[in-house]
C-alpha cells in the first residue's frame, strides 16, 4: 500500500503522535528524492530495524553552494512514491521550502572539525545546510533511528557527531554504498551524465580500487595518487577536487593506512561532480 504523502508539519505530528505514545521505534530516511536503489537500501534497513518508517524528500536549498546545481537537481516525486510502494513505508514527509524555512528562520547548526576538509572545504556552507535540515527532520519526525549512506561518508560522520552532541536521542546508522554493476556508486546526479560520460564514470571507482590494491601491497600513497590522477585526466575527467587517504573515524589525513582508513574522491566528469569513497583494509 502506498504511504500517505504529508506536506504540513501538523499532519506529520498527527501521524507520529500514536506511534510515540506506543513507544515505537521510528526510523527516518532523509533524501532529496530522485530515488534509486541506494536510497531504497536505506529504506529496507529502516524497515528491518524499526516499527515505523518515514522517508523524507526535500531538496534542501541551504546545502547547495551552487545555484546551477540546485536548479538542475533531478525532481521525480511521482516516480519516487511509486518506487517506495513495495516497502511498506508509514509516511512520506515532503515539506516545501516555506514549511521548512519560514521567512524569519534564523538558526544554523554547525559542526566543527569533521567539516574542515573535503566536502566542507570545497562546498562552503554545505554541511551547515545539511546539519540544520537534518536536525529539523529528526525533531519533526520524532525519529529514534536514522539511516544514512556511506556513499556520503563524511556526511554520515557529521550527522552522527551532531546527533550525539545535541542529545537528539537518534541512533544514526551507516549503510553500505550500493553500486551499479560496473562499479559506479549510484547517485541522483548520475541522471545528469550523458550516455558517453556514463560509460566513463566507473573509472573513478576503478582507480580508487587500484590505489587500495597498491596500499595493501605496502606501496606509499603519494605516487599511487599521482598516477591515478594522471590516468583519470587521460580518461576524460576534468580535474579532481580531492583524492585523499583519511582515517575513518576523525578524517585525519594519512600517508599509510596504519589505522582503519578510507579513500575519498570528488572528481569532475562532463560538468558533473562525482564523489565516492571506499574502505582500505
Ligand atoms: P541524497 O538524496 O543524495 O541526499 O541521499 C540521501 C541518502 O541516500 C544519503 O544518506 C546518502 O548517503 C544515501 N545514498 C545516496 N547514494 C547512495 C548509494 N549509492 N548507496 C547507499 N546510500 C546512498
Amino acid at each position: 500500500m502506498s504511504a500517505p504523502i504529508l506536506r504540513r508539519l501538523a499532519d506529520l505530528r498527527a501521524a507520529t503522535r500514536p506511534w510515540i505514545r506506543a513507544g515505537e521505534r521510528i526510523g527516518v530516511v532523509p533524501t532529496m528524492g530522485a530515488l534509486h536503489d541506494g536510497h531504497l537500501s536505506l529504506v529496507a534497513a529502516a524497515r528491518a530495524t524499526c516499527d515505523r518508517v518515514i522517508v523524507t524528500i526535500f531538496v534542501n536549498p541551504k546545502q547547495f553552494n551552487n545555484p546551477q546545481d540546485l536548479a538542475s537537481y533531478p525532481r521525480t516525486e511521482e516516480e519516487d512514491a511509486r518506487k517506495l510502494a513495495r516497502f511498506d513505508v508509514d509516511a512520506l514527509w515532503v515539506p516545501d521550502g516555506a514549511q521548512m524555512y519560514p521567512p524569519a528562520f534564523a538558526t544554523t547548526v554547525s559542526v566543527s572539525g569533521l567539516t574542515d576538509v573535503m566536502e566542507g572545504a570545497w562546498r562552503p556552507g554545505h554541511f551547515e545546510g545539511v546539519a540544520t535540515v537534518v536536525t529539523k527532520l529528526f525533531t519533526q519526525t520524532s525519529a529514534t533511528d536514522a539511516f544514512f549512506g556511506e556513499k556520503d561518508y563524511q556526511q554520515f560522520l557529521v550527522v552522527r557527531r551532531m546527533a550525539t552532541d545535541l542529545d537528539l536521542g537518534v541512533t544514526v546508522h551507516g549503510c553500505p554504498t550500493i553500486r551499479d554493476i560496473d562499479g559506479l556508486a549510484l547517485s541522483s546526479r548520475n541522471l545528469l551524465l550523458s550516455d558517453r560520460a556514463r560509460t566513463m564514470a566507473p573509472r573513478l571507482h576503478e582507480e580508487m580500487e587500484v590505489i587500495a590494491l597498491g596500499l595493501r601491497a605496502g606501496k606509499p600513497f603519494a605516487p599511487l595518487r599521482e598516477a591515478a590522477l594522471t590516468r583519470l585526466d587521460k580518461a576524460g575527467f576534468t580535474g579532481a577536487d580531492y583524492l585523499d587517504l583519511r582515517a575513518q573515524d576523525d578524517l585525519a589525513a594519512l600517508d599509510v593506512p596504519d589505522r582503519p582508513a578510507r579513500l575519498f574522491a570528488a572528481a569532475w566528469l562532463a560538468g558533473v561532480r562525482l564523489i565516492d569513497n571506499i574502505a582500505v583494509e
